[in-house]
Protein backbone atom coordinates (compact mmCIF):
# COMPACT_ATOMS: atom_id res chain seq x y z
CA UNK A 1 0.00 0.00 0.00
CA UNK A 2 0.99 3.57 -0.70
CA UNK A 3 2.34 5.38 1.88
CA UNK A 4 1.51 9.22 0.50
CA UNK A 5 -0.58 9.46 -2.08
CA UNK A 6 0.30 12.84 -3.04
CA UNK A 7 4.11 11.98 -3.10
CA UNK A 8 3.94 10.54 -6.33
CA UNK A 9 1.54 13.14 -7.64
CA UNK A 10 3.93 15.23 -10.23
CA UNK A 11 3.16 18.66 -9.24
CA UNK A 12 2.81 20.67 -12.41
CA UNK A 13 5.20 23.44 -12.47
CA UNK A 14 4.22 27.18 -11.56
CA UNK A 15 3.93 29.35 -14.13
CA UNK A 16 6.26 32.51 -14.71
CA UNK A 17 5.37 35.28 -13.55
CA UNK A 18 7.49 38.58 -13.25
CA UNK A 19 7.69 41.21 -10.33
CA UNK A 20 4.87 43.07 -11.60
CA UNK A 21 2.67 39.96 -12.35
CA UNK A 22 2.93 40.03 -15.87
CA UNK A 23 2.85 36.36 -16.86
CA UNK A 24 5.41 35.55 -19.30
CA UNK A 25 3.85 33.83 -21.82
CA UNK A 26 5.58 34.32 -24.98
CA UNK A 27 9.46 33.75 -25.46
CA UNK A 28 11.25 34.97 -28.59
CA UNK A 29 14.50 32.75 -29.49
CA UNK A 30 17.14 33.30 -32.07
CA UNK A 31 18.79 30.73 -33.73
CA UNK A 32 21.32 32.57 -35.26
CA UNK A 33 23.35 35.52 -35.49
CA UNK A 34 24.18 35.44 -39.06
CA UNK A 35 21.98 36.23 -41.72
CA UNK A 36 22.06 36.29 -46.12
CA UNK A 37 21.26 40.24 -46.19
CA UNK A 38 22.79 43.36 -44.15
CA UNK A 39 19.91 45.81 -43.92
CA UNK A 40 21.23 49.37 -42.86
CA UNK A 41 19.67 49.78 -39.67
CA UNK A 42 20.36 46.07 -38.08
CA UNK A 43 23.54 45.69 -38.95
CA UNK A 44 26.76 46.74 -39.76
CA UNK A 45 28.02 46.13 -43.76
CA UNK A 46 30.82 44.50 -42.46
CA UNK A 47 29.67 41.88 -39.39
CA UNK A 48 31.82 39.75 -36.80
CA UNK A 49 29.84 36.60 -36.29
CA UNK A 50 30.32 34.31 -33.50
CA UNK A 51 32.08 30.46 -33.28
CA UNK A 52 29.62 28.19 -34.53
CA UNK A 53 30.74 26.37 -30.95
CA UNK A 54 29.21 29.37 -29.13
CA UNK A 55 25.62 28.41 -30.48
CA UNK A 56 23.58 26.37 -29.17
CA UNK A 57 23.08 23.18 -30.71
CA UNK A 58 19.69 22.20 -32.15
CA UNK A 59 19.08 20.05 -28.93
CA UNK A 60 19.90 22.44 -26.96
CA UNK A 61 17.30 24.77 -28.16
CA UNK A 62 14.73 22.16 -28.38
CA UNK A 63 15.59 21.59 -24.59
CA UNK A 64 15.07 25.52 -23.85
CA UNK A 65 12.02 26.21 -25.45
CA UNK A 66 10.10 23.22 -23.61
CA UNK A 67 11.63 24.22 -20.01
CA UNK A 68 10.00 27.62 -21.00
CA UNK A 69 6.93 26.14 -22.63
CA UNK A 70 6.37 23.41 -19.66
CA UNK A 71 6.32 27.00 -17.31
CA UNK A 72 3.77 28.12 -19.27
CA UNK A 73 4.70 29.63 -22.50
CA UNK A 74 2.38 29.89 -24.93
CA UNK A 75 3.56 31.68 -28.07
CA UNK A 76 6.91 31.07 -28.97
CA UNK A 77 8.61 32.84 -32.39
CA UNK A 78 12.02 31.76 -33.93
CA UNK A 79 13.77 34.45 -35.04
CA UNK A 80 17.30 35.41 -35.68
CA UNK A 81 19.61 36.96 -37.67
CA UNK A 82 18.04 35.24 -40.30
CA UNK A 83 16.25 31.99 -38.59
CA UNK A 84 16.18 29.89 -42.26
CA UNK A 85 19.99 30.26 -42.88
CA UNK A 86 20.63 27.77 -39.64
CA UNK A 87 22.20 24.53 -41.15
CA UNK A 88 18.87 21.54 -40.28
CA UNK A 89 16.56 24.19 -39.07
CA UNK A 90 13.53 22.44 -40.30
CA UNK A 91 14.63 19.80 -37.32
CA UNK A 92 13.97 22.16 -34.37
CA UNK A 93 10.25 22.89 -36.14
CA UNK A 94 9.88 19.52 -36.50
CA UNK A 95 10.74 18.62 -33.09
CA UNK A 96 9.05 21.72 -31.14
CA UNK A 97 6.00 20.78 -33.05
CA UNK A 98 5.17 18.02 -30.52
CA UNK A 99 4.14 20.74 -28.25
CA UNK A 100 0.69 22.12 -30.76
CA UNK A 101 -0.02 18.80 -30.89
CA UNK A 102 -0.07 18.29 -27.33
CA UNK A 103 -1.74 21.64 -27.07
CA UNK A 104 0.79 22.91 -24.77
CA UNK A 105 1.88 25.89 -27.25
CA UNK A 106 -0.93 27.73 -28.47
CA UNK A 107 1.16 29.17 -31.25
CA UNK A 108 4.91 28.11 -32.98
CA UNK A 109 5.76 30.95 -35.23
CA UNK A 110 8.48 32.90 -37.16
CA UNK A 111 10.03 36.02 -37.99
CA UNK A 112 11.79 35.85 -41.75
CA UNK A 113 13.21 37.87 -44.73
CA UNK A 114 11.50 35.86 -46.66
CA UNK A 115 14.32 34.72 -48.51
CA UNK A 116 14.22 31.03 -48.36
CA UNK A 117 10.65 30.42 -48.21
CA UNK A 118 10.22 29.31 -51.62
CA UNK A 119 12.61 26.22 -50.08
CA UNK A 120 10.69 25.88 -46.64
CA UNK A 121 7.01 27.25 -46.64
CA UNK A 122 5.57 23.76 -47.63
CA UNK A 123 7.45 22.15 -44.58
CA UNK A 124 6.58 24.82 -42.38
CA UNK A 125 2.69 24.50 -42.83
CA UNK A 126 3.22 20.88 -42.05
CA UNK A 127 4.77 21.42 -38.15
CA UNK A 128 1.95 23.21 -37.78
CA UNK A 129 3.04 26.79 -38.23
CA UNK A 130 -0.04 29.02 -39.12
CA UNK A 131 1.47 32.63 -39.04
CA UNK A 132 4.39 34.25 -40.43
CA UNK A 133 6.34 37.53 -40.41
CA UNK A 134 7.98 38.34 -42.95
CA UNK A 135 10.43 41.56 -43.15
CA UNK A 136 9.62 43.63 -46.36
CA UNK A 137 10.45 47.68 -46.63
CA UNK A 138 9.90 48.56 -50.08
CA UNK A 139 8.64 47.48 -53.22
CA UNK A 140 11.00 48.76 -55.26
CA UNK A 141 14.01 46.37 -56.25
CA UNK A 142 16.54 48.99 -56.06
CA UNK A 143 15.51 50.49 -52.84
CA UNK A 144 15.19 46.68 -51.58
CA UNK A 145 18.42 46.29 -52.90
CA UNK A 146 19.74 49.98 -50.58
CA UNK A 147 18.20 49.09 -47.52
CA UNK A 148 18.91 44.91 -47.82
CA UNK A 149 22.29 45.60 -49.32
CA UNK A 150 22.85 41.74 -49.86
CA UNK A 151 18.84 40.74 -51.02
CA UNK A 152 17.13 39.37 -53.78
CA UNK A 153 13.94 41.61 -54.09
CA UNK A 154 12.53 38.84 -56.64
CA UNK A 155 13.43 35.87 -54.31
CA UNK A 156 11.10 37.87 -51.31
CA UNK A 157 8.37 38.12 -53.45
CA UNK A 158 8.26 34.54 -54.50
CA UNK A 159 9.27 33.36 -51.18
CA UNK A 160 5.83 35.14 -49.60
CA UNK A 161 3.75 33.27 -52.91
CA UNK A 162 5.12 30.67 -51.91
CA UNK A 163 4.07 30.83 -47.69
CA UNK A 164 0.41 32.18 -48.92
CA UNK A 165 0.11 29.02 -51.45
CA UNK A 166 1.14 26.62 -48.81
CA UNK A 167 -1.96 28.45 -46.63
CA UNK A 168 0.40 30.33 -44.15
CA UNK A 169 -1.41 33.14 -43.13
CA UNK A 170 1.35 35.77 -43.46
CA UNK A 171 1.86 39.31 -42.01
CA UNK A 172 4.54 41.85 -43.51
CA UNK A 173 7.24 44.23 -41.06
CA UNK A 174 8.06 47.39 -42.22
CA UNK A 175 10.36 49.26 -40.68
CA UNK A 176 9.71 52.97 -41.29
CA UNK A 177 12.80 54.90 -42.63
CA UNK A 178 12.93 58.44 -42.79
CA UNK A 179 13.53 59.70 -46.40
CA UNK A 180 13.89 56.38 -47.60
CA UNK A 181 10.26 54.18 -47.61
CA UNK A 182 7.82 57.28 -46.16
CA UNK A 183 7.11 57.97 -49.39
CA UNK A 184 5.93 54.07 -49.99
CA UNK A 185 3.97 53.54 -46.64
CA UNK A 186 0.47 53.55 -48.83
CA UNK A 187 1.03 51.37 -52.01
CA UNK A 188 2.86 48.76 -49.01
CA UNK A 189 -0.26 49.28 -47.23
CA UNK A 190 -2.48 48.39 -50.83
CA UNK A 191 -0.23 45.87 -52.04
CA UNK A 192 -0.32 44.17 -48.82
CA UNK A 193 -3.93 44.07 -48.14
CA UNK A 194 -4.74 43.82 -51.91
CA UNK A 195 -3.09 40.00 -50.98
CA UNK A 196 -5.01 39.58 -47.30
CA UNK A 197 -1.94 40.46 -45.41
CA UNK A 198 -1.62 42.26 -42.96
CA UNK A 199 1.00 45.13 -42.34
CA UNK A 200 3.02 45.96 -39.26
CA UNK A 201 5.08 49.23 -39.29
CA UNK A 202 7.95 49.82 -36.42
CA UNK A 203 9.71 52.83 -35.57
CA UNK A 204 13.62 51.95 -35.67
CA UNK A 205 15.14 51.46 -32.38
CA UNK A 206 18.64 51.82 -31.47
CA UNK A 207 20.09 48.66 -31.28
CA UNK A 208 23.85 48.30 -31.82
CA UNK A 209 26.35 50.22 -34.13
CA UNK A 210 25.63 50.59 -37.60
CA UNK A 211 27.19 53.41 -40.14
CA UNK A 212 24.22 56.04 -39.97
CA UNK A 213 23.74 57.67 -37.39
CA UNK A 214 19.92 56.68 -36.20
CA UNK A 215 18.60 59.88 -35.59
CA UNK A 216 18.87 60.23 -39.67
CA UNK A 217 16.34 56.91 -39.83
CA UNK A 218 13.91 57.77 -36.99
CA UNK A 219 10.99 58.27 -38.30
CA UNK A 220 7.94 58.43 -35.93
CA UNK A 221 5.04 56.48 -36.27
CA UNK A 222 2.71 59.16 -34.85
CA UNK A 223 3.94 61.64 -37.84
CA UNK A 224 2.72 58.12 -39.97
CA UNK A 225 -0.76 57.76 -39.03
CA UNK A 226 -1.67 61.21 -38.98
CA UNK A 227 -0.51 61.56 -42.92
CA UNK A 228 -2.58 58.42 -43.47
CA UNK A 229 -5.49 60.05 -41.91
CA UNK A 230 -5.72 62.63 -44.31
CA UNK A 231 -6.23 59.77 -46.99
CA UNK A 232 -8.10 56.88 -44.66
CA UNK A 233 -10.48 56.48 -42.49
CA UNK A 234 -8.58 54.75 -39.21
CA UNK A 235 -10.52 52.83 -36.72
CA UNK A 236 -8.52 51.42 -33.90
CA UNK A 237 -9.16 47.58 -32.70
CA UNK A 238 -8.74 45.30 -29.88
CA UNK A 239 -7.12 42.54 -31.88
CA UNK A 240 -4.01 41.40 -29.88
CA UNK A 241 -1.09 38.67 -31.62
CA UNK A 242 0.73 38.68 -28.51
CA UNK A 243 3.05 40.97 -29.58
CA UNK A 244 3.89 44.94 -29.05
CA UNK A 245 1.63 45.53 -31.97
CA UNK A 246 -1.37 48.05 -31.71
CA UNK A 247 -3.55 47.92 -34.69
CA UNK A 248 -6.37 49.68 -36.87
CA UNK A 249 -8.79 49.06 -39.50
CA UNK A 250 -8.54 51.17 -42.62
CA UNK A 251 -11.74 50.93 -43.97
CA UNK A 252 -11.06 51.57 -47.88
CA UNK A 253 -8.89 48.61 -47.90
CA UNK A 254 -10.87 46.68 -45.22
CA UNK A 255 -7.22 45.15 -43.82
CA UNK A 256 -5.43 45.55 -40.65
CA UNK A 257 -3.12 47.96 -39.75
CA UNK A 258 0.02 47.65 -36.70
CA UNK A 259 1.92 50.06 -35.51
CA UNK A 260 4.98 49.09 -32.93
CA UNK A 261 5.87 52.43 -31.39
CA UNK A 262 8.34 51.54 -28.89
CA UNK A 263 10.08 55.50 -29.27
CA UNK A 264 6.91 57.60 -29.12
CA UNK A 265 4.55 55.47 -27.09
CA UNK A 266 6.27 53.41 -25.04
CA UNK A 267 4.84 49.25 -24.69
CA UNK A 268 6.00 48.30 -21.80
CA UNK A 269 3.56 47.60 -19.43
CA UNK A 270 1.97 44.54 -21.24
CA UNK A 271 4.84 43.34 -21.90
CA UNK A 272 4.72 39.27 -21.46
CA UNK A 273 7.92 38.74 -23.29
CA UNK A 274 11.32 37.50 -23.22
CA UNK A 275 14.07 36.36 -25.70
CA UNK A 276 16.72 34.23 -26.12
CA UNK A 277 19.85 34.81 -27.61
CA UNK A 278 21.53 32.34 -29.91
CA UNK A 279 24.10 31.77 -27.34
CA UNK A 280 22.20 31.15 -24.80
CA UNK A 281 21.57 34.58 -23.05
CA UNK A 282 18.11 35.57 -21.89
CA UNK A 283 16.78 39.37 -22.28
CA UNK A 284 14.20 40.29 -19.86
CA UNK A 285 14.11 43.53 -21.92
CA UNK A 286 15.05 44.05 -25.38
CA UNK A 287 16.30 47.50 -24.59
CA UNK A 288 18.21 46.77 -21.12
CA UNK A 289 21.33 44.89 -20.71
CA UNK A 290 20.68 42.99 -17.84
CA UNK A 291 20.57 39.12 -18.76
CA UNK A 292 21.05 35.47 -17.86
CA UNK A 293 23.35 32.83 -19.04
CA UNK A 294 21.17 29.75 -19.66
CA UNK A 295 23.62 27.83 -22.30
CA UNK A 296 26.27 26.92 -19.00
CA UNK A 297 23.13 25.22 -16.94
CA UNK A 298 22.14 23.41 -20.00
CA UNK A 299 25.48 22.02 -20.47
CA UNK A 300 25.82 21.22 -17.00
CA UNK A 301 23.97 18.73 -16.46
CA UNK A 302 20.95 16.73 -18.50
CA UNK A 303 18.59 17.79 -15.91
CA UNK A 304 16.22 20.74 -16.01
CA UNK A 305 16.70 21.60 -12.28
CA UNK A 306 19.69 24.20 -12.68
CA UNK A 307 18.06 25.37 -15.60
CA UNK A 308 14.68 26.18 -14.31
CA UNK A 309 16.42 28.06 -11.11
CA UNK A 310 17.84 30.57 -13.39
CA UNK A 311 14.85 30.94 -15.50
CA UNK A 312 12.84 32.03 -12.58
CA UNK A 313 15.63 34.19 -11.14
CA UNK A 314 16.20 36.26 -14.29
CA UNK A 315 12.37 36.66 -14.42
CA UNK A 316 12.43 38.12 -11.14
CA UNK A 317 14.72 40.59 -12.19
CA UNK A 318 12.91 41.60 -15.12
CA UNK A 319 12.61 45.21 -15.05
CA UNK A 320 9.27 47.29 -15.83
CA UNK A 321 10.43 48.33 -19.65
CA UNK A 322 13.35 50.32 -21.50
CA UNK A 323 14.03 54.06 -21.93
CA UNK A 324 15.45 54.24 -25.56
CA UNK A 325 15.92 57.61 -26.74
CA UNK A 326 16.99 58.53 -30.32
CA UNK A 327 18.29 62.55 -30.16
CA UNK A 328 21.50 64.14 -31.91
CA UNK A 329 23.25 64.66 -28.11
CA UNK A 330 23.12 60.86 -27.58
CA UNK A 331 24.91 59.81 -30.69
CA UNK A 332 25.23 56.08 -29.04
CA UNK A 333 22.94 52.90 -29.20
CA UNK A 334 20.73 52.51 -26.01
CA UNK A 335 22.19 49.08 -25.91
CA UNK A 336 25.08 47.41 -27.87
CA UNK A 337 23.97 44.67 -29.05
CA UNK A 338 22.42 44.07 -32.81
CA UNK A 339 18.38 43.57 -33.16
CA UNK A 340 19.72 40.05 -35.26
CA UNK A 341 21.99 39.47 -31.77
CA UNK A 342 18.67 39.34 -29.32
CA UNK A 343 16.53 38.31 -31.94
CA UNK A 344 13.95 40.75 -33.67
N1 LIG B 1 15.95 38.23 -40.37
C1 LIG B 1 14.60 38.18 -39.95
C2 LIG B 1 13.82 39.36 -40.51
O1 LIG B 1 14.43 40.31 -41.03
O2 LIG B 1 12.61 39.32 -40.39
C3 LIG B 1 14.39 38.08 -38.46
C4 LIG B 1 15.28 38.88 -37.57
S1 LIG B 1 15.14 40.66 -37.73
C5 LIG B 1 16.30 41.19 -36.57
C6 LIG B 1 13.54 40.91 -37.00
C7 LIG B 1 12.89 42.23 -37.25
O3 LIG B 1 13.64 43.23 -36.60
C8 LIG B 1 12.79 42.64 -38.70
O4 LIG B 1 11.44 42.98 -38.99
C9 LIG B 1 13.66 43.86 -38.80
O5 LIG B 1 13.16 44.75 -39.73
C10 LIG B 1 13.61 44.41 -37.39
N2 LIG B 1 14.75 45.23 -36.99
C11 LIG B 1 16.07 44.98 -37.09
N3 LIG B 1 16.81 45.97 -36.56
C12 LIG B 1 15.93 46.89 -36.10
C13 LIG B 1 16.05 48.15 -35.43
N4 LIG B 1 17.24 48.67 -35.14
N5 LIG B 1 14.92 48.81 -35.11
C14 LIG B 1 13.70 48.29 -35.41
N6 LIG B 1 13.51 47.12 -36.02
C15 LIG B 1 14.60 46.43 -36.38
FE1 LIG C 1 19.06 40.14 -41.56
FE2 LIG C 1 16.63 40.52 -40.57
FE3 LIG C 1 18.68 42.03 -39.75
FE4 LIG C 1 17.79 42.35 -42.21
S1 LIG C 1 16.62 42.74 -40.33
S2 LIG C 1 19.95 42.15 -41.60
S3 LIG C 1 17.16 40.33 -42.75
S4 LIG C 1 18.45 39.88 -39.42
Amino acid sequence: MLEDPSAILTSTPEPLMDPFGRRIEYLRVSVTDRCDFRCVYCMSEDMTFLPKRDLLTLEELDRLCSAFVDRGVKKLRITGGEPLVRRDIMTLFGSLSRHLANGALDELTVTTNGSMLTRYAEQLAGYGIRRINVSLDTLDADKFRTITRWGDFGKVLAGIDAAREAGLKVKINTVALKGVNEDEIETLIEWAHGLGMDLTLIEVMPLGEIETQRVDQFLPLSQVRARLQERYTLTDLDYRTGGPARYVRISETGGRLGFITPMTHNFCESCNRVRVTCTGQLYMCLGQEDSADLRAPLRMSEANDRLNEVIEAAIARKPRGHDFVIDRRRNRPAVGRHMSVTGG
